[in-house]
């Protein structure tokens, strides 16, 4: 099931940069692994994918020990606590959700490497979601280029809740812009080369707009029993 629902997922990565004229490798794809247990993770990693994305500490710290063994790159794309940094921050590849000075310290302080990280950006009029305003980015960017243990490399965003995949189009077009806002400071170290953008029911207009990372869970997995 897993290996057939990747496939089909790839398929759909590859038509959607087809449309718009873009590499289908310049597209990532992160399997979306948050509620679901070591076997289904076992069949994905065994389908070739490499790159899972969870959501909460505990449960990122108990695979993160499940899959020792195993070459997996952790993607933290949830809300993370700065007193949470320290049980995950050796382990994970990139965190997807940097949104304040405050866990940027943290991160400095228990990182013993250079860590690279996204900035979640909050681009609908949701009151529910995360994330620092658009007009607020570059200053955050500015702040965090200072501490030289985690490296800038660019954004995050969910975009609505809703059936329709095309309203979340202007989300994604917004992100195109702050984008473009933080490389016109020409800031040091910090490197815009990727935008975290499209779920399960809107990856497709993620990628027509220039997603780089792609975050899947329900397309792979199936159907999560807790609501998140
Ligand atoms: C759960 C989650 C996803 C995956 O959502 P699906 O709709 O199951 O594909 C992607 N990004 C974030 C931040 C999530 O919390």
């Amino acid at each position: 099931m897993i290996v057939q629902n990747i496939a089909l997922v790839r398929q759909r990565i590859a038509e959607a940069c087809k449309r718009v004229g873009r590499d289908p490798q310049s597209v990532k794809l992160v399997a979306v692994s948050k509620t679901f247990g070591a076997e289904k993770i076992r069949e994905a990693l065994d389908s070739g994918v490499e790159d899972f994305g969870e959501n909460y500490v505990q449960e990122l710290r108990e695979k993160i020990d499940a899959f020792r063994d195993r070459q997996i790159r952790w993607h933290f794309i949830g809300h993370l606590q700065s007193n949470k940094v320290r049980y995950i921050i050796d382990s994970v590849h990139l965190i997807h959700s940097l949104d304040s000075l405050k866990l940027a310290a943290e991160i400095q302080k228990r990182s013993r490497r250079s860590i690279d990280a996204l900035i979640e950006v909050h681009t609908t009029s949701e009151a529910t979601k995360t994330g620092v305003r658009p007009e607020d980015v570059v200053d955050l960017v500015k702040g965090v280029s200072r501490f030289d243990r985690i490296r800038i490399r660019g954004l995050m965003t969910m975009g609505p809740f809703s059936d329709d995949p095309n309203e979340s189009r202007p989300s994604f077009r917004t992100m195109a812009d702050v984008k473009r806002s933080v490389e016109t400071e020409g800031i040091e170290g910090v490197r815009m080369d990727q935008l975290s953008m499209g779920m399960t029911h809107d990856f497709e207009v993620a990628i027509e707009e220039g997603a780089t990372l792609v975050r899947v869970g329900t397309a792979i997995f199936g159907e999560r029993k807790r609501s998140d």
